[in-house]
């Protein structure tokens, strides 16, 4: 028997699994993580913490992760409260809440291509129509055609994703303002990739106080160094929270994933001192690339999108066969690679003039 002879949902026949390839080699610069492991005294604390806890893993934990919501609302400043934060598993499973709660069927989400492959793919997971509007050449947004589109469609919810996966690219707050003003529901910046971005991008939490159907999506995957604890988050007003509570499955951050999350909060300095390094380095690669005659996308994120490469999957698979291991990802032409540390980047480079 294969998956066609089951009788699985209609909209999902034909359709492929989330799939970057999770393959052993020396370098890996494909899903955006940061490089750097926890120090040795993160580690020991995680294990003391996790020790402490596990002597209560017969009970279900804080349903509703009050002191780990204190501490990202914390986190994120701004004057947010508990009552504005909502926490899951991986932001992935923030925008699957999103959606069960303002998608489904007979409902819309729109997003503006190429970026997160998941905004889709979640969007039809949960019966929800996906509309597919363009970004501009240079992957930037046209404020007057984002606006226009969402008057054509009035989707119920709207993705931008800022700084944007795949391409880097971030949206100035006016673009961020038209979208909400036009609108009808709501409005997700998914900011994965916020603590990444250059000086002068300020975030989307900025607009919150008087935006009541914005929400703005982070996670503890990127900058946050902690991809393994799948910890993601969101700021929004606390009826959105609400909402939220109604579709979430009751226990689903388990009592190890609030201890971890909590502890990494508290190493937020270590864990969040590679950033600068990490945005020096994503500059010199683009930097480089483009002196190698390349097409590079500016980039606020941890990764840069160069091209253009009429036989993309050749370099990818030529820098595979040196030990390197990017990403096959967003328009035809171009690849994507994350920024590792020093050693990968120079490994990165050598594999890079080996292919070319
Ligand atoms: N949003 C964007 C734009 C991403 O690139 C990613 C990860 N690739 C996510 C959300 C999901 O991250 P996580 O589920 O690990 O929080």
């Amino acid at each position: 028997m294969n998956l066609d002879d089951l009788p699985i949902r209609d909209d999902l026949r034909g359709k492929s699994p989330y799939g970057a390839p999770q393959i052993d080699v020396p370098v890996r610069l494909n899903t955006n993580e940061n490089p750097h492991p926890p120090s040795a005294e993160l580690v020991a604390d995680l294990a003391e913490a996790v020790g402490r806890v596990s002597g209560e893993l017969n009970r279900y934990p804080d349903r509703d992760a009050v002191e780990l919501r204190a501490a990202l609302a914390d986190y994120l400043g701004h004057g947010l409260t508990t009552a504005q934060v909502w926490a899951a598993n991986g932001s992935n499973e923030i925008i699957q809440q999103i959606l069960q709660a303002f998608g489904g069927h007979g409902r819309s989400a729109l997003g503006f291509e190429p970026s997160y492959s998941m905004h889709p793919i979640i969007t039809t997971g949960t019966s929800t129509e996906w509309i597919h509007a363009a970004r501009e050449e240079d992957f930037s947004l046209d404020p007057g055609k984002v606006v226009a589109a969402i008057g054509e469609h009035r989707p119920d919810v709207v993705f931008v994703a800022s700084p944007n996966n795949p391409t880097g690219t971030a949206q100035p707050l006016e673009t961020i303002e038209a979208i909400l003003d036009a609108a009808p529901g709501m409005v997700v910046v998914d900011e994965a990739y916020a603590e990444f971005a250059r000086e002068g991008t300020p975030s989307a939490l900025t607009l919150l106080p008087s935006h009541p159907r914005l929400i703005v999506t982070r996670t503890m995957s990127k900058a946050f160094a902690m991809a393994g604890t799948r910890l993601g988050y969101l700021a929004a007003h606390p009826a959105v929270v609400e909402a939220l509570l109604l579709v979430r499955l009751p226990y689903h951050l388990s009592t190890l994933t609030q201890t971890a999350a909590l502890v990494a909060l508290r190493h937020r300095a270590e864990l969040l001192g590679t950033v600068d390094a990490l945005r020096r380095e994503r500059d010199a690669t683009v930097d480089w690339l483009r002196s190698k005659g390349l097409a590079v996308a500016d980039s606020d994120a941890n990764f840069v999108l160069f091209g253009r490469f009429p036989d993309r999957r050749a370099v990818w698979e030529g820098l595979l066969a040196r030990g390197v291991l990017i990403r096959e990802v967003g328009p035809p032409e171009w690849l994507r690679v994350s920024i590792g540390t020093g050693e990968e980047m120079a490994a990165f480079r050598a594999a890079m003039e080996g292919v070319l």
